[in-house]
């Protein structure tokens, strides 16, 4: 009999004032009897329209029934036979946008906790080890990827499961893109990252890293070396600025600098180690999406009196998950909403000493869809402040693009592709992810990696 509870069955998490000063886990994931009872929410409806929510079709209500039937390491397998990456995405991936929001349960009550019981077997499965993913007899083939986010990733997987011989090329000192450099601890820990990433070493995907593709090796050299099919799935880690006055003043940071010193050189290890970032007291991350809120919620945890959230719409079109903002909230963080900065202020010493901020009113939709700011003319003011984090959007990485003659990209550097199977100008070349559609999601990036291993498996095999 299905559990008609109307709510979804809670998750413990840490309490806010404590958790606002470490960088522990901040949600704690299902007790056993929690993710049975949660599962028993599913009621198994006959048109399962959560499949085809998910970007990469996972057997949600399998899964689930697998969960309910106490059978928690078959759940991750069955998972896992289409997505590599269960417990990074049972807790970053946008659900309720999802296999969530269109769940039949949903319609008149919470929807089925789908990404709480993901992360549920996942980190079940890996707590108790499960065998590695098993894959075909070698094909004879070799495939590069380049980038070793989400969406390579996924299309080394899928690639190294049908016998291809992989090997993923990754700039940083470490692989995992986003899922390392970005998302901080508290939402999903480094360790946890790399126990998937050794999912694919122990299938035999080498990982080589240090590996600057584009200036060390380009698209040609690795064609010489035999590589049949290559995809570049390189991310988006190009900040924008706003090109305002100041921006240029020490303890202007971009996001992603800001959370890459943080994740990368250990900022997250403070204060029981040095962090290699400034400890700033009143801080102002300028913008409304997960990155502004990670950068926020960062900079509380390394000790900041006073960290604002600067937003020119109002919240209800602040792009970030609805969880990050209440838990942001809840640790603190105060929010300027319907506020634009104008200019940045600085000393002589050239460091920042606050920001001239204007009111502003929403006015009509804009070509997103949501209402255009509209600054009120007399409403400026200024807030005192020693850093500012502009956390306002990325763009494609550039390297590769200026790199390979006759890739195609767009004007804004999005590598143009094929749709449906990732395929670049150039044969035999494929993207994916971030690259491809500029700032996105896990989940979408995955997807992408996917359809291109698919669409590289059939050229490699016809060539
Ligand atoms: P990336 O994850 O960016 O990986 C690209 C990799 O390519 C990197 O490792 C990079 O070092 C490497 N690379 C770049 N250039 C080269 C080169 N020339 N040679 C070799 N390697 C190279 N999405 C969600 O779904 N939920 C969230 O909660 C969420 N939070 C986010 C928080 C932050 C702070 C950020 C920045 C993003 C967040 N996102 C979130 C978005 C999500 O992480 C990205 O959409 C996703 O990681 C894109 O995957 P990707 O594989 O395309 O690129
Ligand atoms: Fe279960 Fe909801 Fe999927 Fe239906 S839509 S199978 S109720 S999770």
């Amino acid at each position: 009999m299905a559990n008609m509870q109307p709510e979804k069955t809670k998750m413990p998490e840490q309490d806010a004032k404590l958790r606002a000063s470490n960088f522990e886990e901040v949600a704690l994931g299902y007790t056993e009897e929690m993710a049975i009872n949660e599962a028993n929410r599913c009621i198994q409806c006959k048109h399962k329209p959560c499949i085809a929510g998910c970007p990469v079709e996972i057997d949600i209500p399998a899964f689930i029934k697998l969960i309910s039937e106490g059978k928690h390491i078959e759940a991750y397998k069955k998972i896992r036979e289409t997505n590599g990456l269960p417990a990074i995405c049972g807790r970053v991936c946008p659900q309720e946008e999802q296999c969530e929001i269109v769940c039949v349960r949903g319609i008149k009550h919470e929807p089925v906790a789908i990404g709480r019981l993901e992360r549920y077997c996942a980190d079940v499965a890996i707590n108790e080890g499960v065998g590695p993913i098993t894959c075909k007899r070698h094909c004879g083939k070799k495939a590069a990827v380049i980038g070793s986010g989400p969406a390579g990733l996924t299309c080394a997987l899928d690639l190294a499961k049908q016998g291809v011989d992989v090997t993923i090329f990754e700039a940083f000192h470490t692989p995992g893109g986003v899922l390392k450099y970005g998302i901080p601890e508290f939402r999903l820990p480094k360790a946890l990252v790399q126990k998937e990433i050794d999912t694919l070493t122990d299938m035999g995907v080498e990982i080589k890293t240090n590996m600057v593709m584009g200036k060390i090796l380009d698209i040609d050299d690795l064609k010489e070396m035999g590589f049949a099919s290559i995809f570049i799935g390189t991310g988006a880690g190009l900040p924008r600025f706003m090109n305002i006055p100041g921006e240029n003043f020490n303890g202007v940071y971009s996001a992603n600098e800001f959370l890459t010193r943080i994740n990368l050189m250990k900022g997250y290890l403070y204060p029981s180690h040095d962090t290699p970032i400034v400890h700033h007291k009143k801080l102002a991350v300028i913008g409304g999406g997960n990155v502004a809120m990670d950068a926020a919620r960062c900079a509380k945890r390394l000790g900041a009196d006073n960290v604002y959230i600067v937003y020119r719409r109002s919240e209800a079109e602040m792009p970030a998950r609805n969880e990050e903002i209440e838990h942001a909230k809840e640790e603190g963080i105060e929010f300027h909403l319907l506020i634009n900065p104008t200019e940045i202020h600085g000393n002589e010493a050239g460091d920042v000493t606050g920001m001239r901020l204007q009111k502003m009113e929403l006015g009509e939709p804009d070509d997103s869809g949501r209402r255009r700011p509209v600054p009120i003319e007399g409403s400026e003011y200024d807030l005192e402040l020693d850093a500012v984090v502009v956390a306002i959007g990325q763009s494609p990485n550039p390297l590769m693009r200026e790199s390979t003659p006759g890739l195609k990209t767009q004007s804004w550097g999005g590598i143009i592709t094929d749709e449906a199977t990732g395929a670049t100008s150039i044969p035999g070349v494929y993207a994916g992810g971030d690259a491809v559609t500029g700032a996105a999601t896990v989940i979408l990036a995955m997807g992408a990696g996917k359809d291109a291993a698919r669409a590289m498996m059939d050229y490699m095999l016809n060539e």
